[in-house]
C-alpha cells in the first residue's frame, strides 16, 4: 500500500507528537528532585565523564575510577549535587571494576527500571539531583544481598 501525502503528514505529526509528550514526560521526571539545571548548565558544571555517566546514563569503563581502589574511611557523594550517597563502611571488593556497596545511604538514592540491554535493570540515580548513578543488582553480600555497581565519576569521596 502505498501512503498519500496526508497519510505521511499525519504519520510524522504522530512521531512530532510522540516526542514532545516524551519530552513533557521527562521535564515532569526532572520536577521530581530538588536540585535541577538546564543540560546546558549541567554540562557546565561537570567534568565531561561526569556529564555522560550523571546526564546521559553512560557507563564509564571498568577500574577507569580511581574510587574502584578507594580503601580510606569516608563519605561518597553524588558528584552533581554532593548528596550523601554511600558510607565507606558498606563498600566491598566486587571484582568487577566499578566501586560497589551493599546498602546505600538514606534517603541517598532513587531508583527505576530501565531495559537499556532488552532486559530489566534497576537503574539507581542520586535522590536530589536524578543524576545517574548506576545498577543495582541482587548478587551482593550479606547482610542485604544487593550490589550497587556504581561508576566512579558520578561521585566525589569526601575522606573521614
Ligand atoms: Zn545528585
Amino acid at each position: 500500500m502505498q501512503l498519500n501525502k496526508r497519510q505521511i503528514l499525519s504519520f510524522l505529526s504522530a512521531g512530532a507528537a510522540t516526542f514532545v509528550f516524551g519530552c513533557g514526560r521527562d521535564a515532569t521526571a526532572k520536577a521530581r528532585f530538588a536540585i535541577t539545571y538546564s543540560d546546558a548548565e549541567w554540562k557546565k558544571r561537570l567534568s565531561p565523564a561526569a556529564y555522560r555517566i550523571l546526564r546521559q546514563e553512560d557507563t564509564e569503563r571498568p577500574y577507569s575510577s580511581a574510587l574502584n581502589n578507594e580503601k580510606r574511611k569516608g563519605i561518597y557523594v553524588c558528584a552533581g549535587c554532593n548528596k550523601r550517597l554511600f558510607s565507606s563502611a558498606t563498600k566491598f571488593e566486587s571484582g568487577t571494576g566499578w566501586p560497589s556497596f551493599y546498602t546505600p545511604l538514606a534517603g541517598g538514592i532513587g531508583t527505576k527500571t530501565d531495559y537499556k540491554i532488552g532486559l530489566p535493570r534497576t537503574e539507581v540515580h542520586c535522590a536530589q539531583c536524578g543524576g545517574h548513578l548506576g545498577h543495582v543488582f541482587d548478587d551482593g553480600p550479606k547482610p542485604t544481598g544487593k550490589r550497587y555497581c556504581m561508576n566512579g565519576a558520578a561521585m566525589t569521596f569526601v575522606p573521614g
